[in-house]
């Protein structure tokens, strides 16, 4: 008697009255609830994933409601499941379900009505995207359970007339960091003091993917496996909701349906009503629990890379659901006064999770043909009818592979045909174009038309209205393509893409090898070249040999320099041609008829470099990630990761634990990504004249987005190079803005991240294998001028009315950036300081300016 009441006044702190989970609810006894096979209740510890696998594995053994489905690995090889619930009889006959629900995309009125009578509904519920919102995928093991287990008529008539889909942990690998962090500094006093450590996530927290990036950002791109697998599996269900289920600062109340502006427009009209019937049931079940909520004042789902916009292109209502709580461990005392408990925070996603079910089934019909109506393209609220792709653009093949993971269908043109009115990426004016046959065609008369126009479309309407996140996304702009579209209705003739390869047969005994630097895995085959030990120069202008043109920077593999490997030359070429999908010619002169012969001493030998990339705080861990990712996953160079704590022996400042130094000396390059202000911290005194000596003896300094502004000559005056003040709003409105204003008035003066034109210089080796002209990704006002000195590489267009091609920018600060620079080297002893003011591979999918930092990493040193 003694040990029990102990154990209940231990337990009391999680009010398990009041956050019972459906008390009344009649069960299947023989299915194991999660605490019984925890063997603690949920919300009284955390859960680890390999917890969470068990207990899900052990419900589709115990329950015959339930089918388990395994549908990737992450990068730290951890399995991604999907649970399928459904009553029994339609489980045993789920594929043909399946395959007939799928019909719905592509049948016509009276097939669809006869599907809509007969079929179940599918409804979508996913959690822990981001993970170090625990609560998320807590509730969903009470979810699977109830799913599997409750007896009761409502749940049965539920479970026939619908397929559940519910993806418990779509970030284990971020979870799994948060979960081992938080349970290894766990106090036994519940910690309610919002200043203890257990409220304290290190960098780089849970949130994040292994490669620290925010997979919430991913669903349409599908750059990580947790987006790609997910949204490959999703389609094999096509639900008619989707709900993904998130946290947010401990402080807020419960986030439910519906959002704020800015709209997709493009949706259904109905969607907005429709996520207000799924809100109004939550508030419901809210108002008789005296839980507190907000609606309709944050969160919009206008960029379509969330869990909460990508089903709606897809033809789902997908929805939103944000629980009070990151960093709030098992409980906390939030700014009101109270104390929120993980097991709240469990209860309330439970309680939602379990009301979109039953809303969704209520509506079954409705919900049914408001997909199909969706998947419509006569239905299409957007006037465009179809887009134009150049086969030869560098990463043309990028955005196709993004839109066929979707389900969309390419064509290409049989022959050359005119199109009176298209329009392109640039100006705003039809034009008359005569497109050349092999054209790439994608056409909207297809199910996935909002899925298209929502990522081709430049001009989405904005609303008059403060981003959450960037304004523009099309895929064109991102990855700088030479694109077109048009609102006419045409007809072209056609064939299926043929695939062409680029393999070319690798001559035995050639004189020399040449791989142009314009093709998009370039920098992959020159990693993969350097690590079999090949000697490789760069080309350091165009050139002719042999009728074949060359773009500066292309590599040149003279045999003569390899002569100790050359039995093994022909085929390893062979396969780094077929690994990479790169054009190797080989030569049997080394005599250009035009430009620099292949063995000037111009064409500068590049040997690999070694690299540094500094991370930790006040570095940018997202921009960090993306460097990390590019070089590791993509282009196959080691490059090493170095703690702030770590750098420039003897002169950092003494914090954190380390184990030893690390000697810039070692470096050929260091990476700064961002930091601002704060480097002024890390390069003070000593470390700052450090870097200096080590940039004059030949290093090569980048200097990333903010990192920039601190090595102008405004600030630390480490270079020359003159940084552009940004003007303060001294107008009678900004100082007379009533209180109520300020928010809005402030949020239009940014630019929240739009497209701004700008010209590059493709002579200088930072800018070689690029065009001439790029959509950088502007996210602020900052920009530098030009100096003594300074190789200015990229300038926004001089023409303010031509600068913006995508998004939202206030004229004044488009009047203030225009002609001024955000890419650029400036030399210093034998060494350079490199200038990249703009994020170069923002998500991985704005990919225009990434040839940048791989040349600045990879070419740079030798020119
Ligand atoms: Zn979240």
């Amino acid at each position: 008697m003694f040990i029990s009441s102990v154990l209940f006044a231990q337990k009391e702190w999680l009010n398990l009255d009041r956050f019972a989970f459906e008390p009344g609810l009649s069960v299947n006894k023989t299915i194991p609830t999660p605490a019984s096979f925890l063997g603690y209740e949920l919300g009284e510890q955390s859960t680890y994933y390999s917890s969470i696998e068990n207990y899900i594995k052990e419900l589709s053994i115990t329950s015959d409601r339930v089918k388990l489905v395994t549908y990737g690995k992450t990068y730290e090889n951890r399995s991604l499941y999907l649970l399928v619930f459904s009553s029994p009889e339609n489980l045993s006959n789920l594929e043909s379900i399946r395959i007939n629900h799928l019909k719905l995309m592509n049948s016509n009125d009276s097939q669809a009505k006869e599907i809509i009578e007969r079929d179940p509904i599918f409804l979508s519920l996913s959690y822990n995207i981001h993970g170090n919102e625990t609560s998320t995928s807590e509730a969903a093991l009470q979810v699977a359970y109830r799913l599997a287990a409750a007896t009761d008529e409502a749940t049965n008539k539920l479970l026939q007339n619908s397929v559940i889909q519910l993806y418990v942990c779509i970030n284990p690998d971020g979870r799994e960091r948060y979960i081992q962090w938080y349970n290894s500094v766990k106090r036994k006093q519940l910690a309610t003091s919002k200043n203890d450590l257990e409220h304290y996530e290190p960098a780089p927290n849970g949130r994040s993917n292994h490669y620290w990036f925010d997979v919430n950002r991913d669903w349409s791109w599908g750059i990580h496996p947790e987006t790609r697998e997910l949204t490959k599996e999703y389609q094999k269900w096509m639900p008619q909701i989707h709900v993904d289920h998130h946290e947010q600062g401990y402080n807020s109340n419960y986030f439910t349906m519906p959002g704020t502006t800015p709209r997709n427009k493009i949706l259904p009209p109905s969607y907005e009503a429709w996520s207000d019937t799924f809100g109004r049931a939550n508030i419901d079940a809210f108002n008789k629990n005296d839980i507190s909520y907000f609606t309709r004042e944050a969160f919009d789902f206008f960029y379509p890379g969330y869990g909460s916009s990508y089903p709606s292109i897809m033809g789902a209502i997908a929805m939103l659901t944000e629980q009070g709580g990151i960093a709030g461990g098992r409980a906390i005392e939030t700014e009101d006064g109270t104390i929120l408990t993980l097991r709240q925070r469990i209860w309330d996603h439970y309680t939602t999770s379990v009301q979109a079910l039953f809303t969704g089934v209520k509506h079954k019909k409705e919900l049914l043909k408001y997909s199909y109506d969706s998947w419509q393209p006569s239905k299409s609220l957007s006037a465009i009818k179809t887009y134009f792709l150049s086969p030869t653009d560098m990463y043309t093949p990028d955005v196709m592979k993004i839109l066929q993971h979707h389900g969309v269908k390419f064509e290409q043109s049989k022959e050359a045909f005119t199109v009176n009115t298209a329009f392109d990426y640039i100006s705003n004016a039809p034009q008359k174009k005569i497109f050349p046959k092999g054209t790439i065609i994608l056409s909207c008369n297809q199910a996935q038309h909002l899925l298209i126009n929502s990522v081709m479309d430049k001009s989405l309407e904005i609303e008059d209205s403060v981003m959450y996140d960037m304004a523009i996304w099309a895929l064109p702009l991102a990855y700088n393509l030479n694109a077109y579209y048009t609102k006419e209705i045409l007809s072209i003739p056609t064939e299926p893409i043929s695939v062409t390869s680029t393999v070319h047969k690798i001559a035995s005994n050639a004189y020399a090898y040449i791989m142009d630097w314009k093709q998009r895995n370039a920098p992959a085959a020159l990693a993969h070249l350097w690590k079999l030990g090949y000697r490789v120069r760069s080309a350091s202008k165009p050139f002719q040999i042999e009728n074949n043109s060359f773009s500066p920077g292309s590599l040149i593999i003279l045999a003569g320099a390899n002569i100790d490997n050359k039995v093994n030359l022909e085929s390893d070429l062979q396969k780094i041609s077929k690994e990479h999908n790169v054009s190797i010619y080989s030569v049997l002169t080394g005599r250009s008829t035009e430009g620099l012969d292949l063995g000037s001493s111009k064409n500068r030998p590049v040997q690999q470099p070694k690299v540094a990339l500094m991370v930790d705080a006040p570095f940018n861990m997202q921009t960090a990630g993306q460097i990390w990712f590019l070089f590791d996953e993509e282009v196959g160079l080691p490059v090493d990761r170095i703690r702030t704590s770590v750098l420039l022996q003897s002169a950092m400042p003494k914090f954190g634990e380390r184990y030893g130094y690390a000697d810039l000396n070692d470096y050929d390059v260091l990476i700064l990504p961002g930091g601002g202000n704060n480097l002024k911290y890390i390069f003070e005194k000593d470390a700052f004249s450090q870097l200096q000596d080590w940039v004059n003896r030949g290093g090569i300094l980048i200097a990333l987005e903010n990192a920039v502004e601190f090595f102008t000559q405004d600030r630390s005056k480490f270079t020359q190079v003159k940084w552009s003040e940004i003007p303060n709003d001294t107008s009678l409105m900004a100082k007379t803005v009533s209180f109520d204003k300020r928010e809005d008035y402030f949020g239009k003066k940014r630019i929240p991240g739009s497209a701004l034109m700008s010209q590059i210089d493709i002579s200088n080796p930072l800018a070689f294998g690029m065009e001439p002209t790029l959509h950088t990704l502007k996210q602020d006002l900052s920009s530098f001028l030009p100096a003594n000195g300074l190789q200015t590489v990229g300038t926004y267009h001089t023409d303010v009315s031509k600068l913006l091609t995508g998004g939202y920018a206030p004229k004044e600060a488009l009047k203030h950036l225009s002609g001024k620079s955000f890419a650029g080297i400036m030399p210093m002893g034998s060494g350079k300081v490199v200038f990249l003011l703009d994020n170069t591979q923002f998500r991985m999918f704005w990919r225009g300016p990434s040839r940048m930092i791989q040349n600045a990493v990879m070419l740079l040193k030798q020119f």
